[in-house]
């Protein structure tokens, strides 16, 4: 299962002492008996209670609550849990092992201060099977005394190998008189938890919580018939099972996320998601938008004046492209085609046609590096036509900037170019009838919502169309874009050789950069891809540099140059020009050259530490060379040992060369929620459902999704609210 919030932690062993205690003085073994603040009444007043109503519950611990999306007393009940423990029977002490996560009871034959290293208190416990030594660095005086030599204790910890033995530290423990108080009935949840919310705490709320819904269920939003298809057990009963899962539940079903009850809440989270996507996506539609007829011809002579003709896969997704632009309601539309399918042609030829209709269009990339170049192609395929194109970047001088500003406003430059960062900053347009952006996995729901927000002018909202080199999976896609069209380009264009890909253990550098002089000599240019040491780009780029330095000293005919993410963009500018122009032969480079730059020339490229990366980056990376008719090779270092995973997915890249099949390997390797990126969709925010696991209930969330638009429209914003959370919900941004 995931969290929610990056403020939640799991619970583990490595918790501080002072959570410990208070969850040991709470909740050790306590039965569900707290009872609920009063009685609710119907099941919509159940629905819309808000947590001030359980007991003990106050303004302060209700803002604590709300990070994790607890507002209402029934939201409780979708606080799923982590993991699960058992202590439902208490182990031998003789039987324990390391790693153990156990209860154990017996008697204190020995508690004793002690000061190795620093001082703690020290306690033996035996049940006559064996001894198990209890550790407290944190403790007081009073607890001192209740852990006195001759007292019976139930503890739960997990055991580990200490100096004199086993021994927990920090148990969770109670002072029994002799075995009458049985274990937990059922397996002990862990929850998510947010600072200020212990787990026992926690565990007390939900009790709560469930104990009122003895007395009133919580409302079944998906319809009857939906339900009756599906054979999953009513929410009532997949919510007791999953907060109170009995002791013979097979720990490893629940822990893999597989159990009809989980399943069931799965159903729910992506129906809840599937069905305000597309509501939002019909929503939208009936926005008004720009009709680009393009009167003026434009996007026409751009076809004919270009240097080659579109491949098939290009025409169609133009053509449906096409189709919506020439439309009144806003297009919404992702074009997914792997890396060098020649995306850009086809945006290209809608911005001309927005320019063509006397109307502006805007292409946004990721970096200023791909912004640059997306302004050199557009600009050498529209200047000619008579159309200036506009660039916008952070790192441009002000006086450039201002004068492009000056002409975008008025309505004189019809193509503008930028980073994303440009639409952060109010930019002021005279007509803007079509947004572009490129490499969609950066860029999420709330993003595309808040930039047709913010290019909506006159009543009118800019078309948007959005192009993405990561291909996922249909199915995958469809839901996890349900507010988008798709358009797939699943062609390269002719006369690609495709690249050569080897896997080469690190001790065989020597070898590489000998292949490297081969390579320069003959007239092709190499780039060398560092190693992905560290997640901070200061520290990757300083291995970039000791890295080029490195390399330029073993070859000193060879011209090396260097881009790394904390060179100012002037300066990674001139060295891509350079590498560009050929001027460069050797580019030591970090993954800034990740996408989409272009260089038919270069035929070799080196990934460094490939073992690290993702199978849709390295993907990315490899389709910087095989640009151009020559045949290439894409050498991926690695460093060993490999685990097995690793070693399947050199193998993956190694052996495909298709984007397509690489996402759906990666997805079966990683899940879902790696291969979509944290930021990507609201989907990465994804409770119980997982999109891999749960893949096969996908078909029938689709359809239960068109019978809620279709027949309970009012269902759909009650089940956003429970699974997808008020400040989240897919809307319009304000
Ligand atoms: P991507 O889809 O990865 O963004 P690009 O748009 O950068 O790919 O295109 C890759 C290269 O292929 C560019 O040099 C582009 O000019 C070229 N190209 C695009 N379409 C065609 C085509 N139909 N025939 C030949 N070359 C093409
Ligand atoms: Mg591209």
């Amino acid at each position: 299962m995931k969290q929610r919030d990056t403020a939640t932690q799991a619970q583990g062993c490595g918790r501080p002492p002072e959570v410990a205690e208070s969850r040991a003085k709470t909740t050790l073994f306590a039965r569900d008996g707290a009872g609920p603040g009063g009685m609710p009444g119907s099941s919509a007043s159940y629905e819309q209670r808000p947590i001030t109503a359980l007991r003990g519950v106050g303004e302060s611990l209700a803002q604590r609550l709300a990070r994790l999306g607890v507002e209402q007393v029934q939201d409780l009940l979708f606080v799923l849990p982590l993991r699960y423990e058992d202590r439902t029977s208490v182990v031998r002490i003789g039987s324990l092992l390391p790693g153990m996560r156990a209860v154990v009871e017996g008697e204190i034959q020995l508690a004793q201060i002690t000061y190795r290293r620093r001082r703690q208190l020290q306690c033996s416990l035996s049940d006559g099977s064996g001894f198990l030594t209890l550790r407290f660095f944190h403790f007081s005086a009073p607890q001192q005394q209740g852990l006195a030599r001759g007292t019976r204790l139930r503890c739960f910890g997990e055991v580990r190998r200490g100096p004199q033995g086993l021994e927990m530290v920090h148990p969770e423990y109670r002072r029994v008189s002799g075995g009458e108080v049985p274990p937990e009935e059922t397996l002990t949840p862990i929850y998510p938890l947010t600072e200020g919310v212990a787990q026992g705490r926690m565990r007390a709320l939900i009790a709560q919580a469930l104990h009122e819904l003895d007395t009133a269920a919580v409302r079944d939003w998906i319809p009857e018939p939906v339900l009756e298809s599906l054979d999953l057990p009513t929410l009532r009963d997949a919510l007791r099972y999953v907060h109170r899962p009995p002791r013979e539940a097979r720990l490893d079903e629940l822990a893999a996320g597989r159990h009809p009850a989980q399943r069931r809440l799965a159903f729910e989270e992506l129906l809840a998601h599937q069905a305000s996507l597309r509501q939002l996506k019909r929503a939208s539609r009936t926005d008004p938008a720009w009709p680009l007829d393009d009167t003026e011809g434009v996007a026409a002579r751009l076809m004919a004046a270009l240097p080659f003709s579109l491949t098939r896969a290009q025409a169609r997704a133009l053509s449906e492209v096409e189709a919506d632009l020439r439309s009144n309601a806003p297009m919404v539309r992702l074009i997914q085609g792997d890396v060098g399918c020649g995306k850009t042609a086809v945006a290209a030829i809608a911005a001309a046609r927005a320019a063509g209709t006397g109307l502006q269009a805007a292409l946004m990339a990721p970096t200023e590096l791909l912004a640059e170049q997306h302004w050199r192609s557009l600009s050498e395929w529209l200047h000619p036509l008579g159309l200036p194109v506009a660039l916008l970047t952070s790192g441009q001088p002000a006086r450039a900037r201002r004068s492009a500003l000056e002409a975008i406003a008025s309505g004189e430059v019809r193509v503008v170019v930028g980073t994303h960062a440009l639409f952060q900053e109010g930019i002021e347009f005279s007509r803007l009838a079509l947004v572009i952006v490129d490499e969609q996995h950066r860029f999420g729901v709330q993003q595309r919502l808040s930039l047709k927000e913010k290019g909506s002018k006159l009543g009118r909202f800019p078309h948007q169309l959005i192009m993405t080199a990561t291909p996922i999976p249909r199915t995958l896609a469809m839901t996890a874009y349900a507010d988008l069209d798709i358009s797939v380009i699943d062609e390269l264009p002719p006369g690609r050789t495709p690249v050569r890909t080897v896997v080469v253990p690190e001790q065989r550098r020597e070898e590489v950069v000998a292949r490297i002089v081969q390579v320069c000599r003959s007239g092709r240019q190499v780039y060398w891809v560092c190693p992905l040491i560290d997640e901070s780009e200061e520290l990757r780029s300083q291995a970039a540099e000791e890295t080029a330095a490195v390399l330029a000293e073993a070859l000193p005919d060879i011209r090396v140059g260097l881009v790394h993410g904390r060179m100012p963009s002037s300066k990674k500018d001139a060295a891509m020009l350079a590498f560009k122009a050929g001027h460069i032969q050797l580019l030591v480079a970090t993954t800034v050259i990740e996408v989409g730059v272009d260089v038919p020339n270069a035929t070799l490229m080196v990934i460094e530490n490939a073992e690290r990366m993702g199978l849709a980056q390295l993907h990315q990376l490899r389709g910087r060379v095989g640009r151009g008719a020559e045949a290439s090779t894409c050498v991926l270092l690695y460093r060993g040992p490999l685990s097995p995973l690793a070693r399947q997915r050199l193998k993956v890249i190694r052996e495909s060369s298709d984007g397509f099949e690489i996402a759906r390997r990666d997805l079966e390797l990683r899940g879902a929620g790696e291969l979509l990126g944290t930021r990507q969709t609201g989907l990465a925010q994804l409770r119980v459902a997982d999109l891999t696991r749960d893949a096969d209930l996908l078909p029938r969330v689709q359809e239960a999704a068109e019978l809620l638009i279709a027949k309970y429209p009012d269902h759909i914003a009650a089940l956003a609210a429970r699974w997808i959370g008020t400040g989240e919900q897919y809307g319009r941004v304000g």
